[in-house]
């Protein structure tokens, strides 16, 4: 059978060259006479594996020397939990900025700790806007900020955060991590899932500053950034596969030339499927404002709720899969991440056309 485009939110398609990669080296990763999945994490190949990817990453990010690389599990998720948990030492209260479901549920998460102070939100609008806040508007006595760089659900993204230096800021990155290049600098902690932009499920990438580790003592070991930190992410058992292909997936990045390549390629398939969609007489864009525009994921609507579920069934016959939009939105949403190549947008944009035509 042909692949198939997918199109999917999450877990997402992957860069061909490594699930090539992942194939040429199931049986006998580099001579070891076994499989990555198989191997002790303890041993000389996984070290070696694992320290690579670290530096790979810290390379495409220019992660600065004061910040730790740690491989977690339990999701995204779990992070809306040791994020307060390990950083609500203080003050314990913490800032929001609710651009969609993630940020909700993170804030949600966040007043089993503390005191949740909302400082912007669009939840009125359906979150199709990114709303108005400037570096005035947080507090002063806040443990951090915490805000969702790219909007999975809704498909905006926050394109120009106001400058809080001096403030916390906490970053959850997983569905636009390494789709651009960033100032790590800015943030005390960047975490995000891997199987969006960087790879499979099962791992959770947390860049953090040093200064914040530490801060509240006796949490439960595996919820507790600093026993992370001092076993090296190998307190237990992590998830080697994941990480493995995480480490593929950086490499295959950096041999595209880095991050500043990776962002002109985003940034050119999403202004395929964006300028079609303005153009469209059939289709349209969910989001107007241009500047809240996600380059990831990309919401769009037919005039009718039949019409949608209709054009879904056709894209589906032409190979594109998992065009659906989540259900809080409707209609379509292509995810355009990293491992979509331009070759898939514009089959997609093909396809559009011609369902357009038949309407006619
Ligand atoms: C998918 C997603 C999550 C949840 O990720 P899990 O790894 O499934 O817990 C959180 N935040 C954002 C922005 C997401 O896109």
């Amino acid at each position: 059978m042909a692949r198939v485009i997918n199109f999917s939110a999450g877990p997402s398609i992957l860069p061909k060259p490594v699930l090539l990669k992942i194939q040429e080296e199931l049986l006998d990763y580099q001579g070891s006479g076994q499989s990555v999945m198989e191997m002790s994490h303890r041993s000389d190949f996984f070290m070696g594996i694992i320290e690579q990817t670290e530096a790979d990453l810290r390379s495409l990010l220019n992660i600065p020397q004061n910040y730790k690389v740690l491989f977690l599990q339990g999701g995204a998720s779990l992070q809306f939990s040791m994020v307060p948990m390990n950083l609500m030492h203080k003050y314990h209260k913490a800032d929001f900025v609710i651009t969609g479901e993630w940020a909700r549920k993170a804030a949600q998460e966040a007043k089993r700790y503390g005191e949740v102070h909302i400082v912007a939100s669009s939840e009125d609008k359906n979150f199709n806007v990114i709303p108005k806040f400037k570096a005035k508007d947080f507090s002063s006595d806040a443990d951090y900020i915490h805000y969702v760089s790219n909007n999975t659900i809704f498909g905006t993204r926050i394109t120009n955060f106001p400058d809080v230096s001096g403030k916390v800021l906490v970053c959850d990155m997983s569905s636009d991590i390494l789709s651009r290049p960033i100032d790590v600098s800015k943030y005390g902690i960047i975490f995000a899932g891997a199987q969006k932009n960087m790879g499979i499920a099962g791992l959770t990438i947390v860049i953090i500053r040093e200064d914040l580790i530490g801060l509240v003592p006796n949490l439960p070991p595996m919820l507790d950034y600093k026993v992370q930190a001092e076993h090296g992410s190998m307190y237990n058992t992590p998830s080697c596969f994941s990480i493995y292909v995480a480490g593929l997936c950086f490499k295959w990045i950096k041999d595209l030339g880095g991050l500043t390549e990776m962002e002109h390629l985003n940034n050119a398939k999403a202004k395929l499927l964006y300028d079609y969609l303005d153009e469209s007489y059939f289709f349209a864009p969910t989001i107007q404002n241009k500047n809240d525009r996600s380059i990831m994921n990309i919401c769009f609507l037919t005039p009718t709720k039949e019409s949608d579920k209709s054009f879904i069934n056709y894209a589906e016959i032409k190979g594109l899969i998992n065009l659906k939009g989540h259900r809080s939105v409707g209609g379509m949403r292509a995810s355009l991440y990293n491992g979509m190549p331009i070759e898939g947008v514009e089959e997609l944009i093909r396809v559009m056309r011609e369902y357009e035509d038949l309407q006619r």
